[in-house]
């Protein structure tokens, strides 16, 4: 592109980044002028100073504008949604991770909130459990579980399932902490780093004879 001096009309070439970077503002290469001068003023494609006037630039300005700034808010949004998410993801993930959640707890005993309950089923474990009948009409089920990991937990749900002769499971049942503990109130707390808690259940007898038995721990 090519532009004149508007004080003694020039003409110097110009190239569109030029013009950006200076944000159209251009100092006239003849020395004895060196003026500072608007490079828009007379801005033109070719070197005819007669086609100099302006109407081209500004209606590539202003599309350029129109395509790029709902573009730009667009993307920025796209990001700020991202980020949104990500936080929010990291808000929920952050108390479960072992390596963040001893920062989180000294954090909230200065700020006073409280986190949520740490949750992680891979550190409990049933360290031994046994089914075994008490009379003619109830068996009873006893079992000790043990948190492993570095931070009391909620107490999990456990899930009996009975087994036949076969070793098919024709009956199960899912116990919630509140049913499993001698002290319903117990639910409520947590089971302490490296604490064990014994569970005895008092069953109904089965019709079908049992063949074996599976505990799980569930959430
Ligand atoms: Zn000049």
């Amino acid at each position: 592109m090519f532009t004149r001096c508007t004080k003694c009309h020039t003409l110097q070439e110009i190239t569109a980044l030029q013009l950006r970077n200076s944000q159209g503002m251009l100092r006239c290469k003849k020395k004895k002028c060196s003026t500072l001068f608007n490079a828009l003023e007379l801005l033109s494609e070719s070197k005819k100073q007669d086609t100099a006037i302006p109407q081209s630039l500004p209606w590539n300005q202003s599309t350029q504008r129109n395509g790029n700034i709902p573009w730009r808010t667009a993307s920025i949004l796209a990001l700020c949604t991202l980020i949104a998410q990500a936080l929010y993801f990291e808000a929920s993930a952050l108390p479960q991770n072992p390596s963040f959640r001893p920062w989180l707890e000294i954090a909230c005993q200065r700020l006073t909130c409280r986190l949520p309950a740490y949750n992680n089923l891979q550190e409990l474990t049933i360290v031994r459990s046994k089914l075994t009948p008490q009379s003619e009409q109830s068996l009873v089920f006893n079992t000790v579980i043990s948190n492993q990991g570095t931070f009391a937990q909620t107490y999990p749900k456990i899930k009996l399932s009975l087994l036949d002769y076969a070793g098919q499971a024709f009956s199960q049942r899912v116990f919630e902490a509140r049913e499993y503990l001698s002290d319903p109130t117990a639910a409520a707390v947590l089971i302490r780093p490296d604490a064990a808690t014994e569970i005895n259940l008092t069953l109904a007898t089965t019709q079908t004879k049992i063949g074996g038995y599976t505990a799980e721990l569930i959430n």
